[in-house]
């Protein structure tokens, strides 16, 4: 093992050398002040600055030398689910985190691993994680970086070496708690949120000195059961939003799994908050009710924890619309004033442009297909609801779906150009009012018979780069692309915007005009967000590149479309980069005959109802997979001898397969056999009719 210490005598010489200066003001630690104000080389918090903008000074990669950029090197990394993760640069060395929260730490000239450090989640907990076992990254401060983990614990990791320093466990094991997203650390204190709503928990998101771990605060993101005692105040207000019929055994939700921001000047901190538990607001809150703080902007005071004033983005939530998605804060001319607003392109589909100041709503328009609302109420803040929408009668077919007209995926914003890069995608959803046949159990809790939905056709579904002009609420220019679940943006000064797509593709586009002008083949799905820095005089660009997620996992027709399979892989280029890729073979095709199955059509057809509680959302909807985890309409025969050990007891828990003996009785799991075995006869059946048609 080998460990980097700091910017040496050499590299100062070897830069006056090649005539690019060091980097002044480059920190050698990770300071409030660095954090602030950091070097143009630099990459030092998820969205880089506080203001998560995604945008970088460098232009030694621009427009004109773009058509050289080629792979510097690359990192196999032991991998096989998806990466979501931006890596954080900071003097020479890069810090990423992988799948099951594994984090390393890279020389960002070689690419050589200095130290890697996994957490030992234990892999059952991918039961509990709705959207794969991902993480989007660490943070860094005080020669310490800091990883949140499936399973709850916040761990801060020395930056030289990797070992541990301190650990907490933020949550709650005995309930499906998972973290997902980026630490971000803002005044000396580690800020960390949680997800699970999809499963039913309460939310909420905590303040953890950085030195100690010691916890500072605690803010819970809805109220708790009325015999509970009431943590802070805002809570008394949000109770009164709630049915007094509410069902509070799943939690409520509200989690917060990915977005925060924070403005030095106004000492505040944004966080968006998450979806309700269960989805549907008829079971969550019978008589309906606003159900603050669920899918909302929330403006902190981080010395203390209190709230300084709330935005609710989709109020009484019954569609998955999390307002977790990107924050971005940006000071910008609106009708001859400058503003300091903040901006965030949620799932429901409209581009909101708030006063970060008051929270009051600037602006608001559609970015896509939008059918579930006419539009945002400016006067209100409110959306007009088109009804039937909420599905209470009749099911309800609408765009977006849970997976958003905009995810996880981060935007970017570039100062030059004024325009937001926004990752678009276009998926319908069919929500069903399940109502009092609802009964909650260890698997997604929607309530909204979201798990029955078993196609989603290529045809219906699609993404777009956006780049959205924030002050016309309107799209500068667009890129189509054929699949949605595309990769997150960056922006650079180089008038460039950067972005990997689901079919596996890295592209540069001019940020001003949207023009195509660089395209490496990455051999696997880019769902992450790219980023870069500059090392010894030498501008890189970085990509964790390895298909997954939510989307990936569940599946079906549309995914499959995007022949996008997990090849995990750091790509880092430069300029004149001469490395390549190894060319990898096709996996076998899937040719065997089945067997006719023989079974009840009853039995196919609860078969067909377990898998969609329990195994879609990993296996893919319809037994169709996404390029992620097993197609289980193709397992072996030895994985189908073992059926039982698998799936009830545990026989692959090491690999991420827990045990569901709690759930399924043992003619059960027999009846999902029987589902995913009349799946393969039936595609086989298919398969052989189109071959005789076009005979
Ligand atoms: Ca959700």
């Amino acid at each position: 093992m080998r460990i980097k210490t700091t910017t040496s005598a050499f590299t100062i010489l070897l830069s006056l050398a090649t005539g690019f200066l060091p980097v002044f003001g480059s920190p050698a630690v990770v300071d409030d002040k660095a954090l602030r104000a950091q070097g143009d080389g630099e990459w030092l918090s998820y969205g880089r600055t506080y203001a998560e903008q995604r945008f970088s000074p460098l232009e030694q990669i621009n427009e004109q030398s773009v058509a050289k950029l080629g792979l510097a090197w690359f990192v196999d990394l032991d991998n096989n689910r998806g990466l979501e993760a931006t890596p954080l640069y900071h003097d020479g060395v890069l810090y990423t985190s992988l799948s099951w929260s594994r984090v390393i730490a890279v020389d960002a000239g070689s690419g050589a691993i200095l130290w890697s450090f996994d957490p030992q989640v234990d892999k059952a907990k991918g039961r509990d994680a709705c959207c794969d076992a991902v993480n989007r990254g660490v943070a860094l401060w005080q020669g310490k970086v800091y990883v949140g983990t499936l399973d709850g614990r916040l761990i801060a990791l020395d930056a030289r070496t990797g070992q541990p320093v301190w650990t907490q466990q933020t949550t709650d094991n005995s309930k499906p708690y998972t973290i997902t997203g980026a630490p971000r650390v803002v005044k000396g204190m580690v800020m960390i949120g949680n997800g699970g709503a999809e499963m039913g928990v309460r939310g909420y998101f905590s303040a953890y000195d950085a030195e100690t771990g010691e916890m500072r605060w605690r803010f819970y993101t809805v109220p708790a059961a009325p015999s509970q005692p009431v943590e802070h105040p805002e809570l008394l207000e949000a109770a009164k939003t709630w049915s007094k019929d509410t069902d509070w055994s799943l939690g409520g939700g509200g989690t917060a799994w990915d977005s925060m921001a924070y403005d030095p000047e106004l000492d505040l901190l944004y966080v968006g908050t998450g979806n309700g538990s269960p989805w549907n607001r008829e079971v969550r809150s019978p008589g309906g009710g606003d159900n603050l703080f669920l899918s909302s902007i929330l403006a902190i005071k981080p010395d203390t924890g209190r709230l300084a004033w709330y935005y609710q983005v989709t109020p009484g939530d019954s569609w998955d619309f999390t307002a977790t998605q990107q924050i971005t804060l940006v000071d910008m001319e609106i009708d001859n004033q400058l503003r300091k607003v903040l901006m965030q392109a949620p799932k429901n589909g409209f581009f909101y442009v708030i006063d970060r100041v008051t929270g009051e709503l600037i602006s608001a328009e559609k970015f896509g297909k939008v059918t579930w609302a006419e539009r945002i109420d400016l006067k209100t803040g409110r959306p007009v609801e088109v009804p039937g929408s909420r599905y209470e009668e009749e099911p309800f077919v609408m765009w977006p779906s849970p997976f958003g007209a905009h995810n996880w995926h981060p935007m970017s914003y570039s100062p030059l150009t004024n325009l937001v890069y926004l990752p678009y995608q276009e998926v319908p959803g069919l929500y069903s009012n399940e109502g009092k046949s609802f009964v909650p159990k260890r698997a997604f809790n929607t309530a909204a018979g979201a798990s029955e939905v078993t196609e989603l056709p290529r045809e219906m579904t699609s993404g777009a780069l956006l780049a959205w002009d924030p002050v016309k609420q309107q799209a500068a220019w667009r890129v189509d692309y054929p699949h949605h679940w595309n990769g997150g943006t960056l922006a650079t000064a180089g008038n460039l915007v950067f972005q990997g797509t689901a079919a596996g593709i890295f592209k540069a586009y001019s940020a001003d005009a949207g023009k195509e002008l660089w395209a490496f083949d990455a051999g696997t799905g880019v769902i992450a967000a790219p980023m870069t820095y500059r090392y010894e005089g030498q501008q890189y660009i970085a990509l964790m590149a390895g298909w997954g997620g939510v989307a990936a996992l569940f599946g079906g027709d549309a995914m499959v479309a995007t022949g996008s399979r997990n090849v995990s892989r750091l790509l880092v280029f430069k300029l004149d980069g001469k490395a390549k890729l190894p060319v990898l073979s096709e996996p076998p095709k899937q040719l065997r005959t089945p067997e006719p199955v023989v079974a009840s059509a009853r039995d196919i057809q609860l078969g067909g109802r377990l898998y969609a509680d329990y195994c879609a959302v990993c296996h893919g909807a319809g037994a169709i997979a996404g390029g992620v985890l097993p197609d289980l309409r193709h397992s072996p025969e030895a994985i189908r001898l073992a059926w039982d050990a698998i799936v009830r007891q545990g026989a692959f828990a090491p690999k991420g397969m827990a045990s569901f003996a709690d759930s399924l009785s043992e003619e059960q799991a027999k009846q999902i056999l029987t589902y995913v075995q009349h799946r393969e006869y039936q595609d086989w059946m298919q398969a052989m009719n189109l071959i005789k048609e076009t005979e």
